[in-house]
């Protein structure tokens, strides 16, 4: 057992490279702001993406670890919620300065565990801490209503924390989606249990180390691990009040059926295809290279890629074009001076990818620039697949049909803008889309018509700041959007409302009948 104060006092030293870890060391549960080994009989290996070098080993948290977490966090969610809302600000004060600190730790964890460049792992950092920022304005943002209803009576209402809640998180943020949750869900008092994707949790584990640091009380943030089972857990356990998941439509959807079901609120951000109509009258420029970031980043294992292209008009000869800024666009490990596109997830995630490729050469579509059997000479074991675009989609393709979460852009060609609304309106996902264009009036009503939840006007990628919402929409979120991360909403997700209606009358009662009909 090692405490987490003997852990924040000597700054670790973090990776630089991808070069093996001599001796990895396993993952631990964080329970009661300490970290403890687990007794669990099952682990999941953690390989580095660009290498597959093991990493770490997971464990599936043992059924007592998950009872104990959950018994830690409703031990502390007496003295938490009671803790005054000053107090609790001053802590995410301290935790948002720690992260700021960290930031480089965090995102070289990212790097070696997901695959992500390191630039990039640091914008996955900052979009997490940002959320946590914004939190720090909880003192204004908590405010309640009164109503004074009458001289001597009034009615108020205002929202107290629910409990304890969980996080489930997916793999493609593993700092930015546990920043979405925690600090929201414990300045409003509640106490959490996160769950990090078994495929990269270093992340979490830093930030559980920096939440101790920061001040945050034994219990009111812990972390479990594993996978489908630990979820079934998290859904079934009557102490867990509420479910963050952020991931796929297939686990989505049945976490938010089961835990609805169990009387849980159940936020679920799901899977996604995200559509950008391009027009020519757009700036050329800089819509190819914006659509060329947002399809290719992250190696395209982001919620918010651009992965589809909706070519209007003549600018399906664009195409090519597009193709060379993509060549352009330099694979390698994450650590790598210049990389601006690391491996995927896992050999599993790149046979998939590969497979869809060829599913939609099968299918008739031209591979214009094939990112597969590609990889950079010093890494030769990594996930690797270059960026791909595959031009003439039609949308009955596998390719189209589904998410592909690679470095995949696949384009169909439309005639009208009329046409790219009622393709983009008829894909079940909802999560972003974006349109390239000069023309005010036309971007206007693409807003107005197109039926995604995120809308960017020569933005590629829209996602909306803290201060806002993460709106997406359609099957990119599970019942309907009723419950939406960070914001407003997301501050309302992690807490219910009080209303109480005071009567004070200075004058002594006279009637001695009392009233048994509703007051008229
Ligand atoms: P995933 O669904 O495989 O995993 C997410 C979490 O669910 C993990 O913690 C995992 O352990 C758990 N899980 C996986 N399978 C499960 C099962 N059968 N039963 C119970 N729990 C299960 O998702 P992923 O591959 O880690 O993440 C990629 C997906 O997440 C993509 O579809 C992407 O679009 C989506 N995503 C969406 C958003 C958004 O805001 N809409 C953001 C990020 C990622």
């Amino acid at each position: 057992l090692q405490s987490a104060g003997a852990a924040a006092a000597p700054q670790q030293s973090y990776p630089t490279s991808h070069a093996r870890i001599a001796s990895p060391r396993d993952t631990q549960n964080f329970l009661n702001n300490a970290f403890v080994a687990s007794s669990a009989t099952q682990w999941i290996d953690l390989h580095d993406p660009a290498t597959n070098n093991l990493v770490t080993r997971v464990p599936q948290s043992t059924d007592a670890e998950l009872v104990a977490a959950v018994d830690s966090a409703e031990k502390a969610f007496k003295s938490w919620s009671a803790t005054s809302l000053l107090a609790r600000q001053q802590i995410m004060f301290k935790y948002v300065h720690l992260i700021r600190e960290n930031w480089d730790r965090l995102a070289a964890s990212i790097t070696l565990e997901q695959g992500k460049t390191f630039a990039d792992a640091r914008g996955d950092v900052l979009r997490g801490l940002q959320v946590a920022e914004t939190a720090c304005g909880i003192t204004t943002q908590m405010t309640g209503e009164v109503l004074e209803v009458a001289k001597d009576m009034e009615t108020r209402s205002y929202r107290e924390p629910l409990g304890v809640v969980s996080a489930i998180c997916p793999f493609n943020f593993p700092a930015m989606i546990p920043l979405w949750c925690i600090p929201i869900a414990t300045v409003t008092g509640n106490t959490i249990v996160v769950k990090p994707s078994e495929r990269d949790p270093g992340a979490c584990m830093i930030l559980a180390e920096l939440a101790a640091q920061a001040g945050f009380p034994p219990g009111v943030i812990n972390v479990v691990h594993g996978s489908a089972k630990t979820v079934d857990f998290i859904i079934d356990e009557p102490r867990i009040k509420a479910i963050s998941f952020v991931g796929s439509n297939k686990a989505g959807e049945y976490i938010y059926t089961r835990g609805s079901a169990n009387g849980k609120r159940v936020q679920a951000n799901l899977g996604a295809k995200n559509h950008a109509a391009v027009l020519p009258d757009c700036n050329k420029n800089h819509a190819l290279n914006a659509i060329a970031g947002a399809a290719f980043g992250a190696a395209g294992q982001r919620c918010m890629a651009l992965s589809t292209l909706v070519m209007i008009g003549e600018t399906k000869d664009w195409v090519p074009e597009l193709a060379e800024r993509a060549k352009g666009i330099k694979m390698d490990g994450g650590f790598e001076e210049g990389a601006d596109l690391g491996p995927v997830i896992s050999p599993q995630s790149k046979q998939r990818i590969e497979d869809l490729i060829a599913s939609a050469e099968e299918e008739g579509a031209t591979i214009l620039l094939d990112g597969r059997g590609q990889k950079p000479e010093k890494y030769p074991n990594g996930n690797w697949v270059g960026p791909t675009i595959i031009a003439n989609v039609k949308p009955h393709m596998k390719c189209y049909k589904e998410e592909i979460f690679g470095p995949v852009l696949v384009c169909l060609n439309v005639d009208t803008i009329d046409e790219a609304i009622e393709l983009i309106n008829a894909n079940e996902y909802g999560n972003g889309t974006a349109i390239f264009t000069r023309s005010g009036s036309t971007a206007t009503r693409f807003q107005k018509e197109v039926e995604a939840g995120q809308i960017g006007i020569n933005v590629p990628i829209p996602v909306p700041l803290p201060m806002f919402s993460f709106t997406g929409n359609k099957k990119s979120i599970a019942g309907g959007g009723a419950s939406t991360f960070y914001g407003k909403p997301g501050l309302q997700f992690y807490t219910q409302q009080k209303t109480v209606t005071s009567l004070w009358r200075s004058e002594d009662a006279v009637a001695t009948k009392a009233s048994v009909n509703m007051p008229t």
